[in-house]
């Protein structure tokens, strides 16, 4: 029995039990990949021909390759004549990939019912956040041809939302947007709402008092502590919903439920729309299943795209499978809020492995540092160095004296917890980068080619 009130958007879907739920994942599964070979021609050349009369999982996960990021970037200049399923997709709209790999950008086709999909699916986070339809939602990122931001409009317009995108404007903008507008809910990403937060501090806003209506935030792109996340639950009095998405696997698939992003102070779930894709979590650098409790990469297969449908994409995003089930009891399985990160963010040191969110958590740990950021490069004399600079909050109001001793326990607990020395300095306010989506706070001189999209303070 679920022991909390839920806030159904398809209860036939969400009270399926556990083997009904994958029995309709299989009967979607096996449609979607017929459908693939007889339509697509990328695929019959791809896959074996069993795949024509494909009739189960087990099936599935033996004969059908998995598919990497370099495999979607290869002749994409064939994608109308040869990715696209014929007949019947009548392509209405073209996003693309944000490109923060450093790889490329993928494109992908979408028809009218992909993008209808993208929109009906982020209902699911904006039903169980609280929202009602006509709800007023702000947007914070900006809208370019990626699809981070162009899913947000169907998503509105599924809501019957009044809508604002904040995009282009700077901070300060968006802050006066918000008081303006009275939002429901906004959009932002982690780095973003503590700069937010910021603003309204030096603005002494309340927001219980600036944003009456307020109902919920919805964040993603980049982990978080414990501690920011009941700091900024705590701040803002609204609940927090996170989501996880990626275009390939038809987008947003991984919500935040009604308990949001913590449940009794601990880290929450981000349940996975199973009925529309197969979240397939593998150990790294194996094609074995991970275990509940256990880290591995994010493996989509969506079940309803249908211009070009992907397969069994390996993400390189590592998460974190819950080995509890939610309280709010719901079928599908779910991953863990606040710890999603991409593998190739992993950083050797010395031979040492360091995950950014390892230091977040530990710089992140002083509440009067509001940002941070970090430098690897090979100094002159051939060493692997760490460079760490730190901005204050101007709120805190901190001498210099109280600043160096902040600055030396930063320096110690690094030492101590992760085992690496790293050099910490003071950066004047606001000088560090803040991003608008996929918050990179490491530069690693020793890799190339990875840039990133950042934020107009
Ligand atoms: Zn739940």
């Amino acid at each position: 029995m679920a022991s909390i009130s839920r806030r159904m958007v398809n209860p036939q879907i969400e009270e399926l039990s556990r083997l009904e739920l994958l029995a309709l994942q299989e009967r979607r599964l096996v449609a979607q990949v017929r459908r693939a070979y007889e339509r697509i021609p990328f695929y019959r050349k791809n896959w074996p021909k069993e795949a024509a009369t494909l009739s189960s999982m087990a099936e599935f996960l033996e004969i059908i390759p998995f598919q990497s990021k370099q495999d979607l970037l290869v002749e994409q200049e064939k994608m109308m004549s040869e990715r696209v399923a014929q007949p019947g997709s009548q392509v209405v709209s073209v996003h693309m990939t944000s490109g923060t790999t450093g790889l490329g950008q993928e494109v992908h086709p979408l028809t009218r019912l992909d993008v209808e999909a993208m929109g009906s699916t982020w209902m699911y986070q904006a039903h169980w956040a609280g929202l009602q339809l006509g709800d007023a939602i702000c947007y914070t990122f900006a809208v370019g041809m990626q699809t981070g931001g162009l899913s947000s409009f169907p998503m509105a317009e599924r809501m019957a939302s009044r809508f604002h995108q904040m995009g282009p404007y700077s901070t300060e903008k968006k802050a006066d947007y918000l008081l303006l507008y009275q939002p429901h809910a906004f959009i932002i990403s982690p780095a973003y709402l503590t700069r937010m937060q910021a603003i309204f501090e030096e603005r002494g806003l309340q927001p219980r008092q600036a944003l009456p209506q307020l109902k919920a935030i919805f964040i993603a792109g980049e982990s978080y502590t414990v501690d920011w996340a009941e700091r900024s639950i705590a701040f803002w009095g609204v609940n927090i919903s996170e989501w996880y998405g990626l275009m390939q696997g038809g987008l947003n698939l991984c919500f935040s439920c009604e308990t949001g992003i913590l449940q009794n102070g601990q880290r929450g779930h981000l349940h996975a729309m199973e009925h529309r894709m197969i979240c397939e979590i593998l150990r790294p650098g194996t094609n074995e299943p991970v275990e509940p409790g256990e880290e591995g990469e994010f493996v989509a297969t969506s079940l309803f795209r249908e211009a070009f449908p992907i397969f069994r994409f390996r993400t390189g995003d590592r998460v974190k499978r819950m080995a509890s089930v939610c309280s709010c009891g719901r079928p599908m399985m779910s991953i863990e809020a606040g710890t999603v990160a991409r593998y190739d963010d992993m950083m050797k040191i010395r031979g040492q492995n360091l995950w950014p969110d390892a230091v977040d958590k530990l710089v992140f740990a002083d509440v009067t540092i509001e940002e941070y950021a970090g430098l690897v490069f090979i100094d002159p004399q051939g060493r692997e160095t760490v460079q760490v600079q730190v901005e204050f909050r101007p709120g805190a109001c901190l001498n210099e004296g109280h600043k160096a001793q902040r600055v030396a326990a930063v320096v110690q607990e690094i030492q101590q917890k992760l085992n690496i020395r790293m050099e910490v300095s003071e950066a004047p306010y606001l000088s560090l980068p803040r991003f608008e989506f996929k918050t990179r706070r490491w530069t690693d001189q020793r890799r190339q080619g990875r840039a990133f999209i950042k934020y107009t303070t």
